[in-house]
């Protein structure tokens, strides 16, 4: 079996035959924004050879714990090694997975969608202390 995929649209990015924003990229592994960001910092990291799934990495592939070095990598030139991200894989469709070619979603900082649904809850807080507090009055 060929290692990548002609009709794959991350093995296309990953031969830069597709154009995409590389942040990363060494032997193994791409890394590269996401085009439909879902939070400020949003860049996929995929493996260079074409795994459709979590489920086809055998036990002795080390290409996860590859995938997790480069995220590292990536989150420390972005700057957000220390204050924090998030590393996530979605695993067939059940798992929210649309492009069935490995990779792992590299996430931080707040969207403005979240920081308005926390800004409405610690209102609604406390606004309810506030009425509590007026009617014992
Ligand atoms: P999944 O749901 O499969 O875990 O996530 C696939 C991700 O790939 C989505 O967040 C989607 O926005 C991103 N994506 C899909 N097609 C392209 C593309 O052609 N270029 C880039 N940069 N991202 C893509
Ligand atoms: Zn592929």
């Amino acid at each position: 079996m060929s290692d990548t995929n002609p009709d794959c649209i991350f093995c296309r990015i990953a031969n830069h035959e597709v154009p995409a924003e590389v942040v990363y990229e060494d032997d193994l592994v791409v890394g590269f924004k996401d085009a439909h960001p879902v939070a400020p910092i949003h860049v996929l990291i995929v493996p260079r050879k074409h795994i459709p799934t979590l489920n086809d990495v055998y036990a002795d592939d080390n290409i996860v714990s590859h995938m997790a070095f480069a995220a590292r990598k990536i989150a420390e030139d972005l700057g957000v090694a220390d204050t924090g991200y998030r590393f996530s894989m979605n695993v067939n469709r059940g798992g929210g997975q649309i492009v069935f070619h490995l990779h792992a979603h590299l996430m931080a900082g707040k969207n403005l969608v979240t920081l308005v649904i926390r800004l409405a809850v610690i209102t609604s807080i406390m606004w309810g202390k506030l009425v509590k507090l007026l009617r014992k009055k």
